[in-house]
């Protein structure tokens, strides 16, 4: 008897780099994970790791292109016997950012997929080209196989109108595709479902605030396993304050950089997603150095912390208005699950809202989803480390099988 294939290859490209995770969904397992970075430049490295053995392999020296970089993966792949030619590979899931509005889940790609993620460009221009490149090399390599693209933006699209669209001329707005379309949409119903399974309820019955903390950041507000807000908007720069964009401001600032500044409008692009946040505000972006140089005095460090905190603590009141009532507040991603002292201090002086961290349960260090809010809290504190890859899998192993069926 011939048993159905169970593999699931994770594509996640960005503008110069692909990571990817081999995973067996009968168990979720890890197969194999690595990734390519620097692609197109002569330093190019690709690192593999052959999870079930734990052999690790590095590769140095150019990768012209995301097709060679997906070439070299499909060779390591091979090496260790789980090549793409495996009868086992059910589909590969693509990471796509942007699906507008039109993509609301998974969706088996094919020509007219392609077109519309293509027609999505101008919304998201740095990252889908880059997953299309993705998409189309992986499509070469293996016509026959099932390729499902999961969309960042897809877990928000259940957001009301009153949240989706900006006040603005629905007209103007329309034509050029402009509302708030969110992203981090894997992790954000990843996480808000095992903050349900923590709490030992049906995400049905559970509002939760998300606070996706990682080099990018954004927050959601989802009732009942629904998404009704979130912090991104048109593209990842509105919001909180992150690695190294600035979140919300004022958008008369851009004008006034313009004319008064004299900047151009891609400098200005570049100041506020690249060199502003937390490394505009103190020259570092990673919150270890930053609580590091917070704890020796350095002034310039401590105010960046304050204002990243100051935007975080005014989402989780906003969202605790949108939902009215609050199950849990869960923090995630690389800062969210690393840094207590982000999370103590995002929830000081909100007593009253019946949120509070137990300091020593906030101390601890662990791998796994766990409660750091004090025993019999009203509002439950929790630490729920993310894992995009998986749900890709997940939702992509999914879909091919209802087809199956
Ligand atoms: P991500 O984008 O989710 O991979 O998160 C990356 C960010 O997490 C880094 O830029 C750091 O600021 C932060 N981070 C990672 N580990 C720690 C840690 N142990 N303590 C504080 N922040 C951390």
């Amino acid at each position: 008897m011939s048993s159905s294939p169970t593999r699931v290859l994770v594509l996640n490209s960005g503008s110069s780099s692909l990571k990817y995770q081999l995973l067996d969904m009968r168990d979720s397992s890890r197969l194999a994970v690595g990734l390519v970075e620097r692609i197109g430049e002569q330093t190019s490295r690709l690192k593999h790791t052959h999870v079930t053995n734990g052999d690790t392999r590095e590769q140095n020296g150019p990768i012209a292109d995301h097709e060679a970089a997906l070439k070299a993966v499909a060779e390591e792949l091979s090496r260790d016997g789980l090549g793409l030619d495996s009868p086992e590979l059910a589909a590969i899931g693509h990471r796509v950012v942007h699906g507008g509005m039109f993509f609301t889940e998974p969706t088996l790609i094919d020509d007219q997929v392609l077109t519309e993620v293509e027609r999505l460009i101008p919304v998201a221009p740095l990252h889908n080209p880059a997953n299309l490149t993705g998409i189309r090399t992986a499509q070469s390599l293996r016509p026959e196989l099932p390729q499902v693209a999961v969309f960042d933006t897809a877990f928000h699209t259940t957001m009301p109108e009153s949240a989706a669209r900006y006040a603005i001329d629905p007209k103007i707005a329309d034509r050029h595709r402009i509302r708030r379309y969110g992203f981090h949409g894997t992790s954000h119903a990843y996480v808000s479902r095992e903050t349900a399974r923590l709490l030992g309820k049906d995400p049905a019955d559970v509002n939760v605030i998300v606070l996706h903390l990682g080099n990018g950041a954004s927050a959601s507000a989802v009732e009942g396993g629904r998404c009704v807000d979130t912090s991104m908007g048109l593209t990842p720069l509105e919001g909180l304050v992150m690695g190294t964009r600035s979140g919300d401001l004022d958008p008369a600032v851009i004008f006034h950089l313009e004319r008064v500044g004299g900047m151009s409008t891609d400098e200005i692009d570049t100041l506020l997603n690249k060199r502003s946040g937390l490394f505009g505000l103190c020259g570092d972006n990673d919150m270890r150095e930053i609580r590091r140089r917070v704890d020796a005095g350095d002034e310039e460090a401590k105010l960046a912390f304050d204002i990243y905190i100051h935007r975080l603590k005014k989402y989780i009141g906003a969202y605790y208005a949108v939902l009215g009532r609050v199950d849990a507040v869960a923090f995630t991603a690389g800062v969210g699950e690393n840094a207590a002292p982000v999370r103590e201090a995002a929830v000081a002086g909100l007593e009253g809202l019946g949120l509070a961290v137990d300091a020593e349960l906030n101390a601890v260090r662990g791998d796994g989803p766990r409660l750091i809010s004090p025993e019999g809290a009203r509002v439950k504190v929790a630490v729920v480390p993310t894992d995009e890859e998986l749900e890709i899998a997940t939702q992509t192993y999914a879909l091919v099988e209802k087809n199956s069926r």
